[in-house]
Formats: structure tokens, C-alpha cells, sequence
């Protein structure tokens, strides 16, 4: 269902001028509100007025998570503190979190903008709507619940954890949509299986799925796994929070951007150039609408690629790729590039193991190596009785693991098989990667 065709059908010049006017008055408001922005434009010698067309927009500097640390907490709003009607902030992984800001318009506009994601996603007014993402501080939560109730539908605001519960209440509740991180979707799959439920039975019809990096693979097991068509959905709080992309339903091939209030660029996360439709490179926003937290040219650290190509769900808003990986979690061991979600895509292929991984990397002596481990389904582990290294089956299924991921990733990678349900669980965003290297040696 499109629920905004005037917008989501828009040709393509008609969109351009759009931009680029709202470009212009927030690229003027921000100089005139925020003393970061106008002392970053002043040095890089540019003025709102040499903002002519939509190209200029490389003019502009770039904005990075650390210039959000170094002016914590409220230092990059463009409007009074009394105008703010609500706060998220980021998990301080490393320091102080991320704070954003949204003003009364503001919260209106991104409950519209997710409405509009979720209808792209098969969702309905009337429709039941399980929301497993974390409410609080992150927007997931909360992003996703005022967009559901927009469009008209009614949201179970279930938040993450205490699995078994969500299990009871996908049954009880019989909701047609469900949203999550795909490795905890993943966990609700499991625990329906060990409560000795048919977990393809149940009323869901499709899930809007995000906030980490996932890959094909994974998609067709939840897919499989529950019965249901399962979307990406994209966004992060420093652009707005969820509903900045998502799959439609129609193609679930890349997903469209919602260019009326984020204006996407990909870049050479090296050079800072712009890489051409279709190249991999850094996800850059600039916001076209938001009054209290705007952002120019917006440093994502997300890997991804822009396709313009007109989709067959009959929408012309760009498409992004899905996202590759993070910056923060690309790993370069021995002079290769790996992302998690192309140790994903391997592993979830292989039909005796189960959708749970984890990767750990060490340092022996200056050489970095990679151990992936993983865990047999509950079918092989009764079958074989064993996870040794030594016993014959194990140690084919090393090798054959080891082979597939040799010739997708370019490197040699150790492998360990572990027993089912023997790695940690997600209980919203998944810990993927274990950095040993540094730990003494
Ligand atoms: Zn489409």
C-alpha cells in the first residue's frame, strides 16, 4: 500500500527541486542557529547563499559522531531547549553517548515517515502489530510505536527480552506484524520451537527488521523459520531513528529512501568523494525537514550503495542497498576487508548449522587470525552426538566450513563447532565479533 503517492511516485525532477529548496532553508537555518555549523562552513569557505543547486551540497562540510561527543548534550540544536519535546540518545560504546532532539513538528513528522515505512512493508490500518524493539533512550522502540499508531494500527509495545512472554503473546495477541533486530527475531523463532510450537503457524505476516547488519541468508531463515516476508528497515538516531529506508514488500530488493526528509550520498569513506550509482561506499545524510536536530552531511560509518533505478512496487524514491557493515566493525585481518555479515552469509547456508555465530579475532605474534565459532542444529547434534574436533563428521564439517569460508572471504579462518544453544543469545542487537587482540598476549 502506498500510502503517500504524491511524494513516494514523485518524478524524479519534481523530487530534485524539493530537496533542493528544503536543502537550502535548512542549510540557512542551521548557519543562522548553530555556531558548529557556521564556523565548519565559514573554514570550509562556503555560504548558504552558494547553495544553488543540488551538487553544491558537496560543498558543505562533512559531520561526524565525534562533533555529537564533543558538543554533549545539547550543543548542536537549532531551536530553544524549551521547543524540545523529546530526547534519545545513543548506547556510549566509547564515551559519552550521542544525545538528538526532536521538536513537537518533529515527532509528528517521523510518526508520519514511519507510517509511511510500514505501510511499504505490508502494513495496515486495523492491523495488530507486535514491536519487540527496546523502548527508552534508543529509538527503535519508540520510533517504530508512533508510526504504527499513525498509519492506523495497534501497536503491543512489547519492547526486547523475556522471550517466552513474547512467544505468549504472538499467540494470544495474534498480531500480522512483528518488529525486532533479526538476531533476536531469530531467538523468538527458537523459543517457539524449543516451547514445541509451530512457529510457522502462527497469525504473523510479515516483520520490519533492522538496527543491524544483516544478511540474505538470514532473511530466508526467519523467513522460513516463522512464515512471513521479513523487510530491512534502516535508520539511526543522529539522522532520526527508524524509517529512514525500507524494503517494500513488492521487490524486498534494496530499500527506499524517504528523499522528502533525508538526502542520501555515497561516499569514498577514504577520499570523502562521491562514488557513482551502484559503487559500495559510506552512507552520507543530510536532513531536509527536522527543526530541532538537523544534520549536514552526516557521516553514517554504514557501507552501502544507491541504486536510482525505478523499482517495481511503482515507488521512485531511491533504493540503498542493504547495509554491508559498519565501519566501527569492519575487520581487516591480514590486509582483507571482512564484514560479520559476510561470515553470515556463508554460515547460514550450510543446512547442519544453526543461525548463531560468533567471530573471534587474536593476535599471535603480529599476525591477526580469525576463529569463527558456530553451532550445530538440534537435528545434527542428536544425529552425531558429538562437537569434538577429532570425531570424523566434526572435522568434515570444520573442513567444509572452513573451505566455504576461505573461498567467499579470500582468507584461511579456524573454525570451532559448538554444541545447540551453547553460544550467547541476543536480547536485542547481537554481539558478533570478540576482539581479543590487545588482551596481554
Ligand atoms: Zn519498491
Amino acid at each position: 500500500m502506498i500510502l503517500e503517492p504524491a511524494i513516494e511516485q514523485l518524478a524524479r525532477p519534481d523530487m530534485e527541486a524539493l530537496q533542493l529548496s528544503r536543502l537550502q532553508e535548512t542549510v540557512s537555518r542551521v548557519y543562522a542557529r548553530v555556531p558548529f555549523y557556521r564556523q565548519a562552513m565559514d573554514a570550509a569557505h562556503v555560504t548558504p547563499d552558494q547553495i544553488r543547486t543540488l551538487r553544491d551540497l558537496e560543498r558543505l562540510p562533512f559531520t561526524r559522531k565525534s562533533d555529537l561527543r564533543d558538543h554533549y548534550p545539547f550543543g548542536l540544536l537549532a531551536v530553544p531547549l524549551e521547543d524540545v519535546q523529546r530526547f534519545h540518545a545513543s548506547s556510549g560504546t566509547k564515551g559519552k553517548p550521542t544525545v538528538v532532539a526532536y521538536t513537537r513538528v518533529d515527532i509528528r513528522r517521523w510518526a508520519r515517515i514511519v507510517a509511511r515505512a510500514v505501510a511499504t512493508a505490508g502494513g495496515k490500518p486495523g492491523d495488530r502489530f507486535h514491536n519487540a524493539y527496546g523502548y527508552g533512550l534508543f529509538t527503535g522502540g519508540l520510533g517504530l510505536h508512533y508510526g504504527i499508531e499513525e498509519l492506523g494500527a495497534a501497536v503491543i509495545p512489547v519492547s526486547g527480552g523475556n522471550t517466552p512472554r513474547q512467544v505468549q503473546l504472538i499467540m494470544d495477541f495474534r498480531p500480522r506484524g512483528i518488529s525486532g533486530t533479526p538476531s533476536y527475531v531469530m531467538n523468538i523463532v527458537d523459543e517457539m520451537t524449543r516451547m514445541g510450537l509451530d512457529a510457522r503457524s502462527t497469525s504473523l505476516e510479515y516483520g520490519i527488521l533492522g538496527a543491524e547488519p544483516w544478511s540474505e541468508s538470514l532473511r530466508q531463515q526467519i523467513q522460513e523459520g516463522l512464515g512471513i516476508k521479513a523487510m530491512d528497515i534502516y535508520g539511526l538516531s543522529e539522522v532520526i531513528g527508524p524509517g529512514v529506508a525500507i524494503e517494500c514488500i513488492e521487490a524486498q530488493n534494496g530499500l527506499h529512501i524517504a528523499e522528502d526528509h533525508f538526502l542520501p550520498e555515497v561516499i569514498n569513506p577514504t577520499t570523502g568523494e562521491p562514488v557513482p550509482d551502484g559503487e559500495t561506499g559510506e552512507l552520507v545524510f543530510t536532513s531536509l525537514t527536522k527543526e530541532a536536530f538537523p544534520v549536514l552531511r552526516y557521516r553514517t560509518g554504514d557501507i552501502a550503495s544507491l541504486d536510482p533505478e525505478p523499482c517495481r512496487c511503482g515507488r521512485t524514491l531511491v533504493r540503498m542497498s542493504r547495509v554491508k557493515g559498519r565501519l566501527d566493525d569492519m575487520l581487516i585481518i591480514r590486509g582483507v576487508n571482512v564484514f560479520p555479515t559476510e561470515v553470515e552469509y556463508v554460515l547460514l547456508q550450510i543446512p547442519e548449522l544453526a543461525p548463531h555465530y560468533q567471530i573471534e579475532v587474536n593476535r599471535v605474534g603480529v599476525m591477526d587470525t580469525l576463529e569463527v565459532h558456530c553451532e550445530v542444529t538440534s537435528e545434527y547434534w542428536t544425529a552425531v552426538q558429538s562437537v569434538q574436533p577429532e570425531h570424523p563428521h566434526i572435522q568434515a564439517l570444520r573442513q567444509k566450513i572452513a573451505h566455504l569460508l576461505k573461498s567467499d572471504l579470500g582468507i584461511s579462518v579456524g573454525v570451532r563447532v559448538h554444541q545447540p544453544r551453547s553460544l550467547a543469545r541476543s536480547e536485542g542487537k547481537a554481539v558478533r565479533i570478540i576482539d581479543r587482540r590487545g588482551e596481554g598476549s
